[in-house]
């Protein structure tokens, strides 16, 4: 399996180096050669295996060049941290089914992907007698999953910019509480926006970049896509193995990183997979995308759902290249054309497409937190309010739905746990969320964290003296 550009100016690569690459080198973004199919007697020999080795299954599909037995490796080791056997378990709650993705160690779906992420970088430096040095700036909860994806790899250090006083205390506090060496918190005296120009100005010093390596864990990495295919076929064949058949998935979207895998998931199995429903806050550009067939930035609007704050998806480029008939000049010409004027126009016959491959809903807050709310006196189950989106995105779906009396069920893909947004679910629900184990205490310890001023220069001598 090799990977192309979507902008079609590289030469094919393999996986290792389409992982290590993270943006193509023309601007676009890796994706492979032919989306791999599955036939029926394969996806009924899945049917019977536990997550991890569904996983191996389906990503060695897509990565020729790891060996087996490495890729087993590596998968348990990214899973071994979850606080549940299955990994992403499905519960069935008000008629709908709840795909629990934040089992892992930060309790947000991201984990899922960024423990595998973390350790497939760390044995590709290995073999290559490599390292890496891994900038980014967050918001809130990327910075803390990838901290927990790299934390005590030798090959890899990791400097995470967010801004000093403006992500929640828990959040703060999962990534400053972390004690391994090779991690480091760089609190600016600013906002997201500074963090985010201060790490693209340091990237675009093609130098420096060179010199330390500098490495991207943004959701543009394709292996990231790719660990999260796993939990779609996952939750379809369990639902299966209960005798119903085909499943919809209701995802709450951001930086489309997430339903893209649903897709690439519905590509490996066809029809078990019966329709994505794609979920937006009010920052909707891809609800008005499907609805209206035109592509064009707002204003951020800041919500309860933070991680879903988002105009222009990182991801969407990749089934850009599927809807123009994988004509990569396209993709290319639209993408500088959106550069430009900040807008995409579809024919008629593309809107059509795209809404055959997503039903697509906006939910605004006061409706997100009525569902927390109502969901949770229904059936006694706290959604954070990331999840409520989707689920209140899939309760329209069935509503509309019902006119054509197909059955099929819905599983909402529940991206956080409540504890890590407990204002919100505190507002919606009248009683503050229980909180796990795991996060209980952490303002108990030691935390390290370097409070810096918006500037650039003061940052880069950070990583010249502390880098590897
Ligand atoms: C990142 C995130 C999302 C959005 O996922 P995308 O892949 O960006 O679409 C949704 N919910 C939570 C809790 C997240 O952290």
């Amino acid at each position: 399996m090799r990977y192309i550009s979507t902008r079609g100016g590289i030469q094919p690569v393999s996986f290792s180096e389409a992982v290590m690459m993270g943006l193509a080198s023309d601007g676009g973004l890796l994706l492979p050669e032919v989306l791999p199919r599955v036939d029926r007697s394969m996806i009924s020999s899945w049917a019977a295996l536990d997550y991890q080795s569904l996983a191996v299954e389906i990503i060695s599909l897509f990565s020729h060049d790891i060996p087996a037995q490495t890729l087993k490796y590596l998968v348990e080791k990214s899973y071994a941290g979850f606080d549940v056997p299955e990994v992403t378990p499905v519960i069935q709650r008000g008629g709908l089914y709840i795909l629990e993705l934040f089992h892992g160690p930060t309790l947000a779906f991201k984990d899922v992907a960024l423990q595998f992420l973390g350790n497939l970088f760390s044995h590709l430096l290995s073999e290559q007698g490599s390292y890496m040095n891994i900038l980014g700036a967050t918001s809130g909860d990327t910075g803390s999953a990838a901290i927990y994806g790299v934390k005590g790899k030798k090959n890899i250090n990791i400097f995470i910019l967010h801004p000093h006083g403006r992500v929640s205390r828990m959040q703060a506090l999962q990534m400053t509480t972390v004690p391994d060496r090779n991690c480091f918190n760089l609190s600016i005296k600013g906002t997201f926006d500074d963090c985010q120009a201060i790490v693209k100005s340091i990237f675009n010093d093609l130098d420096f970049k060179e010199r330390y390596r500098l490495g991207a864990i943004n959701s543009i990495n394709w292996a990231r896509v790719l660990a999260q295919v796993v939990y779609y076929v996952y939750a379809a064949l369990k639902l299966r193995a209960g005798g119903l058949g085909k499943v919809c998935f209701s995802v709450p979207t951001g930086n489309f990183g997430d339903i893209f895998a649903g897709f690439v998931a519905k590509a490996l199995v066809g029809p078990i997979i019966h329709r994505l429903i794609l979920a937006t806050n009010e920052n909707n550009i891809l609800t008005r995308f499907v609805v209206e067939g035109v592509y064009e930035k707002g204003q951020v609007v800041q919500t309860i759902s933070p991680s879903m704050d988002i105009q222009v998806a990182s991801n969407f480029e990749r089934y850009l290249y599927y809807l123009f008939g994988q004509d990569a000049e396209r993709v290319s010409d639209a993408m500088a054309d959106f550069d430009r004027s900040g807008i995409i126009r579809f024919s008629a016959h593309e809107k059509e497409k795209a809404m055959s491959d997503f039903s697509s809903y906006t939910i605004n807050q006061a409706e997100t937190v009525a569902t927390i709310g109502d969901f949770y006196r229904e059936t006694g189950y706290v959604c954070d309010p990331h999840t409520a989106v989707g689920v209140a995105a899939a309760r329209r779906f069935m509503a509309e739905k019902g006119q054509d009396k197909v059955h099929v069920p819905v599983v909402c893909l529940a991206t956080a746990h409540p504890c890590k947004f407990p204002e919100a679910v505190e507002d919606a629900t009248g009683q503050p969320p229980a909180v796990p184990e795991r996060m209980r205490g952490l303002e108990k310890l030691p935390q390290r964290c370097e409070v810096m001023p918006v500037d650039e220069q003061r940052i880069k001598s950070y990583i010249e003296s502390r880098g590897l």
